[in-house]
């Protein structure tokens, strides 16, 4: 199953994508790998690898960076063995021009739109914590890690990513709403989108997931 995680930044794309790893391989017997194109470049930023020099001032700013850097980085994992069977593409593609790339090169069965009112959103970016190491997302009110900045599954540091911080938030909602949000009806009008309601908590969210698909 080849999918894309469409939504605002926020609405726990990324969250839901590390469940839905585990419940697609077992589904589908086959690996479904969670390709999220924004812990690539913070990946690459943390490793000060060449694409990271090129990437992290615009990252800090929580502008988008340019389709065709994004698309061969895209391009170049989805041509891996393991992305094969399967893949759960989370933050790609963010504009019209990505979408049609991707068409050229990849056969995409399905969009969920994850749907989420802006105060929602406001509130899970502020208390959105990342773990340096592994890159699971915490909360400071609604999950916890078990000590503070700590991660509770590899030991690394929990911290605040620099684009969670308000004036890149809110650059980064400007973002998804004028070059984002027009791939909702651009992947309705192709007969792919499903919309999954991703107010509620995890647990339900992946109910919602496990209905929309069905799995
Ligand atoms: P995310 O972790 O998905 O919120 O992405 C963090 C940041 O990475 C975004 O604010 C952009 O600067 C950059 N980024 C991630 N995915 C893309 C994409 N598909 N196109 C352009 N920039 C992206």
């Amino acid at each position: 199953m080849k999918l894309i995680f469409l939504g605002p930044p926020g609405a726990g794309k990324g969250t839901l994508a590390a469940r839905a790893v585990g419940i697609l391989e077992k589904a589908y017997g086959m690996p479904h790998p969670h390709i999220s194109t924004g812990a690539i470049f913070r990946a690459a930023i943390a490793a000060q690898s060449p694409l990271g020099l090129k990437v992290k001032a615009i990252l800090d700013s929580g502008k988008l960076v340019d389709d065709g850097t994004t698309i061969e980085l895209v391009q170049e994992r989805l041509a891996r063995e393991d992305a094969r069977g399967g893949y759960i593409l989370d933050g790609f593609p963010r504009t019209i021009p990505q979408a049609e790339a991707l068409a050229g090169f990849s056969h995409v069965d399905r969009v969920l739109n994850f749907d989420i009112p802006n105060e929602a959103v406001l509130e899970r970016l502020g208390g959105r914590r990342v773990c340096r190491g592994c890159g699971h997302n915490f909360h400071i009110v609604f999950d916890k890690p078990k000590q503070d900045g700590v991660c509770d599954h590899c030991g690394g540091e929990v911290y605040t990513r620099d684009d969670d911080k308000p004036e890149a938030v809110q650059k980064r909602l400007e973002v998804y709403r004028a070059q984002t949000a027009p791939l909702i009806g651009f992947y309705r009008g192709k007969g792919l989108l499903t919309n999954v309601d991703a107010r509620p908590d995890v647990e339900q969210v992946v109910e919602n997931f496990k209905k929309a698909l069905p799995v």
